[in-house]
């Protein structure tokens, strides 16, 4: 906002006062100097009255005309002083509650994004408050995506004249330099690549930095040029707020990206990235609470995986390594969004089918089998193959009642699959 307490001062307070005090000044000057003449020579003063007395009635009225002019000047001047000062207060309302609207817009704001659960939310609450403060003009919130070298757009209000929804960091003068960029039509040499078609008036781009990290940028424009005669570009004030909204974006999505990878270390496992142990068994008895309550089946694969150590021992751990990594793929590929694949320990995993009869398991292990038969890994020039499974097979509630039951069945069929010669599915 353009004004300051020091506007208000000079505005509506000192200027008036100044022109009163003078004009106090000067009927005090009068009074006194009449006052003096009559109290250091009072004779003289009644001799003149005296001589006065008869005074024509148009001299009369002359004075009455001057005293009365005077009066009238005086009023005039109290009614413009007046006026501005009434002027300059609805000037100062206005503003005062364009401020008061943005401040409180701007906490609203905040709230809102302190209880965002995902950066996609934390997008979409800024959006709405540009939306709701800069109506007339279009932009977008464009996040650098995790390989590093590119951006995309995460959410838009109005037509953001952006060439792609995809486009390379170095597109973006507001992200090579890492400060804040202005693209102006005028001047469109040093426009961002990723503007256009047709180049907006004015444009901004603010880059989104937290923890010493670049996250992306948001976008303003005016709109195409056209219509861009009738939209004024950002003001200072409007400016600085468009920055310091993007710097409370920039701090939500740090905390929310710190918050998600603290999450997955917390239920991943770091070298399959399935889920970890813990996780399994919390999942496990949720999902055993639901398939009681839906009276639904529930299987449980045990896997191990076969002579493993003699695979350590002779590739090396590393390739031991890259074994797990890749049947965790394999099982990602092979089991439906809402199964619960997870490494149980070592080289053994757990994987939970919710809604799974014992022949839908049963079918499920076989293509596990199929696929993990089929597995060459690629390993600093020695292929890595011949890799198979032992799966004891459990289902709810025929096999076990109770989860304790369900694992301790599943142990038992793993355990028989490793006793008849590995390599197969068993069944608890
Ligand atoms: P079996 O067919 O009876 O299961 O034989 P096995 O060799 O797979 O079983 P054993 O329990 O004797 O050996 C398991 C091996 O798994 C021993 C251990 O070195 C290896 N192992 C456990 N965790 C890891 C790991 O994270 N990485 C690698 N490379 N090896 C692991
Ligand atoms: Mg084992
Ligand atoms: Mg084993």
């Amino acid at each position: 906002m353009k004004w300051q307490w020091a506007d208000i001062d000079t505005e509506t307070t000192k200027a008036p006062r100044t022109r009163a005090r003078r004009d106090v000044i000067v009927t005090a000057l009068v009074v006194l100097i009449g006052c003096v003449a009559v109290l250091s020579d009072p004779d003289r003063a009644f001799e003149w009255l005296a001589g006065h007395k008869e005074v024509q009635i148009d001299e009369f009225l002359t004075a009455i005309v001057i005293i009365g002019a005077g009066f009238a000047v005086f009023s005039w001047r109290r009614w413009t002083d007046l006026s501005r000062q009434v002027d300059e207060y609805k000037r100062l309302q206005g503003e005062l509650s364009a401020v008061n609207r943005e401040a409180s817009l701007m906490s609203e704001t905040d709230d809102l994004l302190q209880s965002c659960l995902s950066s996609e939310e934390a997008y979409r609450i800024i959006i709405r408050h540009l939306e709701m403060q800069f109506a007339s003009m279009s932009g977008s919130v464009i996040a650098i995506l995790e390989a590093g070298d590119t951006a995309q757009i995460v959410a838009s209000w109005g037509e953001p004249a952006v060439r792609q929804d995809h486009f390379a960091i170095k597109d973006c003068w507001g992200l090579r330099r890492g400060r804040v960029n202005v693209s102006l039509a005028s001047d469109s040499r040093v426009a961002c690549a990723h503007i256009g078609p047709t180049i907006p008036t004015y444009s901004i781009c603010v880059p989104m930095m937290a923890q010493g990290e670049t996250l992306g940028i948001l976008y303003l424009d005016t709109g195409p040029e056209q219509t861009a005669s009738k939209v004024k570009p950002l003001t200072e004030a409007q400016e600085r707020t468009v920055k310091t909204l993007t710097e409370h974006l920039a701090l939500a999505v740090a905390n929310l990206n710190l918050r998600e990878s603290l999450r997955k270390q917390a239920i991943r496992d770091p070298l399959t990235g399935l889920f970890n142990r813990r996780y399994m068994e919390e999942s496990l008895e949720r999902e055993f609470r639901r398939a009681s309550r839906r009276e639904s089946p529930l299987a449980i694969l045990m896997i191990d995986i076969d002579h493993f150590k003699r695979l350590n021992d002779s590739f090396g751990h590393e390739a031991g390594d890259a074994v797990l990594r890749e049947l965790a793929k394999v099982f990602q590929a092979q089991l439906r969004a809402e199964d619960i694949a997870s490494r149980y320990g070592g080289e053994e995993f757990v994987l939970i089918l919710p809604e799974s009869d014992m022949a839908a398991a049963s079918e499920c292990a076989d293509r596990l089998q199929q696929a993990v038969h089929a597995m060459q890994i690629q390993h600093y020039g020695r292929t890595l193959e011949g890799i198979s499974l032992s799966i004891g097979l459990t289902c709810f509630p025929q096999q076990g009642k109770t989860v304790d039951s369900l694992m301790r069945t599943a142990d038992a069929a793993l355990y028989r699959a490793k006793e008849n010669g590995r390599d197969r599915v068993e069944i608890a």
